[in-house]
C-alpha cells in the first residue's frame, strides 16, 4: 500500500484553509488504511510548508521554482505526474478549487488514471477508496470505487474540517523537478477589488436574485456579508441584468460552492440555481413568496421583503457579534 498524496494550494505562498481541511481528511483515511499522508507543494516562494505537519501530513514535497511562481497547467502537471512516477501513491487528492478544477482532469489523463472529481465525502471500505460525489445536479449522490493502483479524486472546498494537533511540523523534502517547456504562461495577476474569499472557498454566502432590482441595491447585501464575514453571489437572473458580475454567479453554469452559510436573498431557488449551491451545510431564504421553491430546500425561511429583512438582520448580526 503506498501513500496518500495530497496536492497542496497556496496563496502567494502561504497554505490555503482548503488544503489544510483536505490534509485532515486525508489524515483520518490514513489511519484506517495504515498508510501515511505527505503534501505536494509547486511553486515559488513558500511559506512554513512544515505547518501542514499539525493537519497530519508526514512529508511535504516541495518543488520551488521561480518559473512556477505563478500557477501554470503545464508545469504543475509536468512535476506533480513526475513526483506520482517517482513516489507512486496509491491515492492522490486534489481540491476541487479553480486550480483543481483546471489541473486535476489534465493530471489524470497524463497518469493515465480515472478521477472522481468534485466529491463532497471520501471513506475507505476494504482497504480501497470510496469517493462520494454529487450527480444530477446534486439530486442524488454515488458512491465511486477505483480499479488500478492509484485512486484518484478532488473534494469540494469546506467538505471537511480542518483539525489542527496545534503542534508538528512535517518533514521537507525539496525536490528538483524540471517543469519542462512551458507553452503559455500568466503575466500578470489583476487582484479584484474585493479582498473576500472566492465563493467556491467561501465559509459564508449572501447571494441576491432578480429581487435585488439593481447593482446598487447589492450594496445592503454587502453590508451584510461585510458584518459576518461573507462573500457576495448572486443568481444567473441578477448578472444578466447586469447587477451583478459573471464571477459572482452561483449555479450550474456559474459557481459551485459549499460554505456553512448561504443566504439566499430574493432568489426563487430554481433547479439551475440549486444545482450550485444545494449541498451548503446551512441555507437561509428570504422571499416574499411562500410559495417559492426555494423554501423547500432552505434550513431557515423568512417570509418577507428582502428590503427590510436584509437591513435588520444586519443590525442583528452586527449587535450579536459586538456582544
Ligand atoms: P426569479 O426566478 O425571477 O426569482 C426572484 C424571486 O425574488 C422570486 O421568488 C420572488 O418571489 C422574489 N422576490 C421579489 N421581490 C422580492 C422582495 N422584495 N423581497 C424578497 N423576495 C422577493 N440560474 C442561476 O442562478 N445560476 C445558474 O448557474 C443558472 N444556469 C442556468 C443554465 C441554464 C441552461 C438555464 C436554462 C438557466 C440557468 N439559470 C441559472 C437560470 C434559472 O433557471 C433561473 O432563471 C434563475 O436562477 C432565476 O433567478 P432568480 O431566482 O434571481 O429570479
Amino acid at each position: 500500500m503506498g501513500n496518500i498524496l495530497v496536492i497542496g494550494e497556496h496563496q502567494d505562498g502561504k497554505v490555503k484553509k482548503v488544503t489544510q481541511e483536505l490534509v485532515s481528511k486525508a489524515a483520518e483515511l490514513a489511519g484506517q488504511l495504515g498508510s501515511e499522508v505527505d503534501v505536494v507543494l509547486v511553486g515559488h516562494g513558500l511559506q512554513n510548508p512544515g505547518e501542514l505537519g499539525q493537519f497530519g501530513a508526514k512529508k511535504v514535497y516541495t518543488v520551488d521554482t521561480p518559473k512556477l511562481e505563478k500557477y501554470n497547467t503545464e508545469g504543475y502537471v509536468k512535476v506533480i505526474s513526475d513526483l506520482c512516477n517517482e513516489v507512486k501513491p496509491s491515492i492522490l487528492l486534489g481540491t476541487a478549487s479553480t486550480l483543481g478544477r483546471d489541473l486535476l482532469p489534465r493530471l489524470s489523463a497524463r497518469l493515465n488514471v480515472g478521477l472522481a472529481s468534485d466529491c463532497t465525502d471520501l471513506k475507505t471500505d476494504g482497504g480501497k477508496l470510496v469517493a462520494t460525489r454529487p450527480i444530477y445536479s446534486g439530486k442524488a449522490f454515488v458512491d465511486v470505487k477505483f480499479e488500478g493502483d492509484l485512486q484518484m479524486a478532488s473534494a469540494r472546498p469546506n467538505s471537511f474540517v480542518a483539525k489542527s494537533s496545534g503542534s508538528g511540523s512535517a518533514e521537507i523534502v525539496s525536490k528538483d523537478i524540471d517543469p519542462g517547456t512551458l507553452r503559455a504562461v500568466i503575466k500578470e495577476i489583476v487582484k479584484g477589488k474585493s479582498d473576500k474569499a472566492d465563493l467556491t472557498e467561501a465559509a459564508r454566502i449572501v447571494s441576491g436574485g432578480r429581487a435585488m432590482k439593481n447593482a446598487e441595491n447589492f450594496k445592503i447585501l454587502q453590508e451584510l456579508a461585510d458584518v459576518i464575514g461573507a462573500t457576495v453571489g448572486a443568481s444567473r437572473a441578477a448578472v444578466d441584468s447586469g447587477y451583478a458580475g459573471h464571477d459572482m454567479q452561483v449555479g450550474q453554469t456559474g459557481k459551485v460552492v459549499n460554505p456553512n452559510l448561504y443566504i439566499a436573498c430574493g432568489i426563487s431557488g430554481a433547479i439551475q440555481h440549486l444545482a450550485g449551491m444545494r449541498t451548503s451545510k446551512v441555507i437561509v431564504a428570504i422571499n416574499k413568496d411562500p410559495e417559492a421553491p426555494i423554501f423547500t430546500k432552505a434550513d431557515y425561511g423568512i417570509v418577507g421583503d428582502l428590503f427590510q429583512i436584509v437591513p435588520l438582520l444586519t443590525a442583528e448580526f452586527k449587535k450579536a457579534l459586538s456582544e
